[in-house]
This record gives structure tokens, C-alpha cells and sequence, in this order.
């Protein structure tokens, strides 16, 4: 059955105002507030999860949450869909930006970019990080455009300098890998390579001042404001460069890593 795209009907969340098809659904005592998986870290604390509700909602489809968006969709392809809908609309990841609340399609629209954040965007589809730089800088995103597309990379450093994470994000549908290239600045016969799939961008888990500890946005999860999160969780989404072991099988007092973002291969035995 499909639900029709009407404000009308009471099958949203009350915090979010999204459609109720992400569990986990709560309700309150009274029945009169819904929450919906989207809005766990948001609004009113509840505790009554509606599984009457979601065992019914998971065999409906609803509308896109984005209204120029015509796409339908099953429960389990919500979340997928909301973050490569090419209607998305993200918040700008840079701090300064947060509390203008702009809002912005990022995958057809790079002009926010363009015009307040020149320096952190890269075009072309492959990119060298110098590791002094970038133990200098410590933390800093850059956004990669490569034919068009926007991919969003963020590089933190931890332990001083010791670790290096380096994480990317696309927005579209398309299944991307990125493959890091590093290599000795005296020598560049000496490299390691990884390859990592890229990620598609959720703002509440993928944020540079979280990885800092600086962050205070309620809806992210590993932000100072949820102190009940596993902090050990946020390095998942990255690859950790061991930089002290790098530099003794390179035999380099310095590294140079390549950055390049390749359409997805699929391997053998993988669906
Ligand atoms: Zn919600
Ligand atoms: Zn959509
Ligand atoms: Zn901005
Ligand atoms: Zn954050």
C-alpha cells in the first residue's frame, strides 16, 4: 500500500516532521507524540516503542521526505534513499556556517562552496596531502569534485600526530572506493596502497568536531552533548594510518599520500 504525499495525515514524526518509517517508533503515554528513528538523539525523551506501528509501517511504502522528489520507497530503502536522493539538502559541514542554518542541494550546487569555503575545495580525481601540512593543520575537510561530483574528505590527526584518519563521503547512488597511495617524499618506488569504499555522508555520525571533541550539535551522535555514546565508534568510518610504522617500512623521515576516488569494483563473491 502506498501512502500518498499529504501533510493531512498523522503518519509523522512530531519532532521532525518526517514521515514514521525509521525505527525505532515512539510514542508517548498518551499517544499523541510519535518519534521516529531519525529523531532518537532529538525532542522529547519517550521510552513506549510502537512496534504494533512498525510491523504495520514496514510493509507500506511512503513518499520521499524531500518534496521535489517523486521516488517511493520500502522502510528498509528510507535510509539509503534520504542520503542519495539528489534532492538532499545537507547543512554546511563547516562550523561557522551551523548556526545560519543554510541549507543546501549539494550534489547539483557547489556555488555555497564556491563562495564561502574556496579554499577547501578540490577539483580533479586525484589529490597529494603532504603529511607535515598536514600535522600542522591537525584537523581540516576538503571537498573533492571530481567530473562534477562533490565527495566530502575529512582528515584528522590523533595522538599528536602518531595516527592519521582520513575518511570520504560521497552523496549520489553510485558505489565509489577511494585508494590511498602512500609514499616516501625522498622516494616514491616505496608506497603502501588501501583501498576503502567511500561512505555515503551522514551529518550526524561524519563530522569533523566530533572527531575533535569540540562538537555541540544535539543530533550528532558522537557530540560532547551525548556523552553516552561510544566514542570509539566515530573512527570506524575512517582509515587509520599508523604514521611512526609507515614511516619505518617506507624508511622516509616524511609521507606523501595520494588520494583517488574510483567507481566502485565488485569482487568476486560480493552481492
Ligand atoms: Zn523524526
Ligand atoms: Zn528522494
Ligand atoms: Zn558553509
Ligand atoms: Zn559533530
Amino acid at each position: 500500500m502506498d501512502i500518498e504525499k499529504t501533510t493531512s495525515h498523522n503518519l509523522k514524526c512530531s519532532v521532525c516532521k518526517n514521515y514514521l518509517n525509521v525505527a525505532p517508533v515512539l510514542t508517548s503515554e498518551d499517544g499523541k507524540i510519535n518519534k521516529c528513528g531519525r529523531c532518537q538523539l532529538k525532542g522529547p525523551v519517550l521510552n513506549n516503542r510502537n512496534s504494533l506501528y512498525e510491523s504495520i509501517g514496514a510493509k507500506l511504502r511512503f513518499p520521499c521526505k524531500n518534496e521535489e522528489c517523486t521516488d517511493r520507497m520500502s522502510w528498509a530503502e528510507v535510509q539509503r534513499h534520504e542520503k542519495s536522493c539528489k534532492h538532499r539538502k545537507i547543512e554546511c559541514p563547516f562550523w561557522n556556517c551551523r548556526e545560519k542554518d543554510i541549507k543546501f542541494v549539494i550534489l547539483n550546487d557547489i556555488s555555497h562552496f564556491e563562495t564561502n569555503h574556496p579554499g577547501s575545495i578540490h577539483s580533479g580525481d586525484n589529490m597529494t596531502l603532504n603529511l607535515k601540512v598536514i600535522t600542522h593543520h591537525q584537523s581540516f575537510m576538503k571537498l573533492l569534485v571530481v567530473d562534477t561530483i562533490p565527495f566530502l574528505m575529512l582528515i584528522h590527526c590523533l595522538k599528536f600526530g602518531e595516527s592519521l584518519l582520513i575518511g570520504l563521503f560521497n552523496f549520489n547512488n553510485k558505489l565509489y572506493d577511494y585508494q590511498l597511495k602512500i609514499y616516501s617524499d625522498k622516494n616514491s618506488k616505496r608506497h603502501s596502497v588501501f583501498k576503502e569504499n567511500v561512505l555515503l555522508y551522514d551529518e550526524d555520525q561524519h563530522c569533523l568536531y566530533c572527531l575533535q571533541n569540540l562538537c555541540v550539535m544535539q543530533n550528532h551522535v558522537f557530540s560532547k552533548r551525548n556523552p553516552s555514546s561510544n566514542q570509539n565508534e566515530k573512527y570506524k568510518f575512517y582509515s587509520n594510518i599508523d604514521v611512526g610504522a609507515t614511516k619505518t617500512t617506507l624508511q622516509t623521515e616524511n609521507l606523501m599520500i595520494d588520494v583517488s576516488i574510483i567507481e566502485h569494483q565488485e569482487q568476486n563473491g560480493e552481492k
